[in-house]
Parts: structure tokens; C-alpha cells; sequence
């Protein structure tokens, strides 16, 4: 998509803080974090919004949420467990936005991967 920004990451030609990237995927820093850790996990195939996924697309989708987990870890914001049903340690936010409704401004399908020490800027 020719005037698509994520489209223009994930081809490098729009520079961007990589934190992940392999031949479905990148990932990299939001340019205006809600919070001290915020990523975006982005397809490198251009579709426009949640929406518009459908079975084709459940692969894809499934590896953009596991994914959140193990980059929320590595940025030192992952969730530890205590395996008992309660509430254990740290912790993410993980949001798709569709639509002007849904508070979307990019039309590229995104994941944001949000954590860090709370308080956070605008966000519950
Ligand atoms: P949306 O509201 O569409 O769910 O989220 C779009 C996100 O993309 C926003 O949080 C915004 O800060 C981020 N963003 C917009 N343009 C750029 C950019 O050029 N680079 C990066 N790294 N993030 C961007
Ligand atoms: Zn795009």
C-alpha cells in the first residue's frame, strides 16, 4: 500500500526501534507511548483493520498474540503467574483499536503491547 506509514516501516524505508521482525511480522517502539514499555506489532501484508480479517487470517493473528507475551518479557514488563488462580506479578495491556470508534488512526492492523510500571499516561 503505497501511502500506508507501517507499510513504509516494515519495508525500512521509514525508520523505526525494532524490537522483532521475521518474515510475517515486525514489531517496534509506538513513537508516542502510553506507557513506559509500548509496542506495536504490525504484519508485514497490508490489511486495513480487524475487521477485515477472517479465516484466512487466524494464523497470522495467532502469532501476533503470542508474540505479545514473549516481547512484553523481553522489555522486562511480562506477567509472572502464580498458578493459583490469583493475581501474580507485572503485567501487559494488549489492544487492537478498529475504527474511528475504536480510536484507530492507522490503517494498518496493529497490536499494542502496553506495560511498565503504572502509572500510566492516559491509560487504565
Ligand atoms: P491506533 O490509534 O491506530 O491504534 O494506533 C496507532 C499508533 O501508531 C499510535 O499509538 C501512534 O503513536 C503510532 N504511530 C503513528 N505513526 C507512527 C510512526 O511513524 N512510528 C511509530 N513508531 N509509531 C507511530
Ligand atoms: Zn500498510
Amino acid at each position: 500500500m503505497t501511502n500506508c506509514i507501517f507499510c513504509k516501516i516494515a519495508a525500512r524505508q521509514i525508520p523505526s526501534k525494532t524490537v522483532y521482525e521475521d518474515e510475517d511480522l515486525i514489531a517496534f517502539h509506538d513513537i508516542n507511548p502510553a506507557a513506559p514499555v509500548h509496542l506495536l506489532i504490525v504484519p508485514k501484508q497490508h490489511i486495513d483493520t480487524l475487521a477485515d480479517c477472517d479465516e484466512r487470517h487466524a494464523a497470522l493473528l495467532g502469532k501476533m498474540m503470542l508474540l505479545a507475551p514473549k516481547l512484553a518479557q523481553d522489555q522486562g514488563c511480562g506477567y509472572t503467574s502464580n498458578g493459583d488462580g490469583a493475581a501474580g506479578k507485572g503485567g501487559f495491556k494488549t489492544l487492537f483499536n478498529t475504527g474511528p470508534d475504536g480510536g484507530q488512526e492507522v490503517y494498518h492492523l496493529h497490536l499494542h503491547v502496553i506495560g511498565g510500571p503504572r502509572p500510566w499516561r492516559g491509560m487504565r
